[in-house]
């Protein structure tokens, strides 16, 4: 196999990940990775949601935020800062703020927005981004008619009064097991629904 081949391998089984937990409808790419005035012959096996990670050491990815092996921006538990967010790219994996990144403002839409700074994120600390993941959340679920992700982000505010223990003892290989707390207003689509409509 060349090695043009094994790179589309490899993009075709992210892109088939990445589908079992999305609406394909909705699954983001970027704009890079489709053909400019060709958008209607890109195959959608070929597209993947963002470039792989660039920093890697052996074989695991060392993320972009808090520098630790093995995970990246997207899935980085923190701790944030002391706004309670994560000012980093997850699409990158890079240390820049996702506001700040070219590939993402002013370029997602919707449906890209949903999927890394609110269902990338559930139960850990928000992305540092210009828009309120809330506005961005209650948006989509109104489209979506509330078929979407269950558990949501948590507030910043939420994210700033996590004692450190919590962080330092998160399992990435199964968040469930000690996970950062519990936000009762953004457990679910209906809590947070009921929540941001008085907020
Ligand atoms: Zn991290
Ligand atoms: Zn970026």
């Amino acid at each position: 196999m060349s090695a043009a081949e094994r790179v589309r391998d490899s993009r075709r089984s992210i892109g088939q990940k990445r589908r079992d937990v999305f609406p394909p409808a909705a699954v983001p790419r970027p704009a890079s990775a489709v053909p400019a005035g060709n958008n209607d012959t890109a195959p959608r096996t070929e597209i993947v949601a963002g470039p792989p990670s660039k920093k890697i050491r052996g074989d695991e990815p060392v993320c972009g935020w808090c520098n630790k092996l093995g995970h990246t921006v997207r899935s980085c538990a923190g701790p944030p800062g002391e706004d309670g967010t994560i000012a980093a790219c997850a699409l990158h994996n890079a240390a820049h703020c996702q506001s700040e990144c070219h590939d993402a403002r002013d370029q997602w839409d919707l449906g890209q927005k949903y999927w890394w700074l609110v269902a990338s994120r559930a139960n850990l600390p928000p992305l540092q981004y210009h828009e309120r993941w809330e506005n961005i959340a209650w948006e989509w679920t109104e489209r979506m008619g509330g078929q979407c992700s269950e558990a949501l982000p948590f507030t910043a505010d939420f994210c700033r009064a996590i004692p450190n223990y919590r962080f330092a003892e998160y399992d990435y290989d199964c968040p469930s097991l000690k996970p950062l707390g519990y936000e009762k207003r953004t457990s679910s689509v209906a809590a947070f629904r009921e929540w941001w409509a008085n907020a």
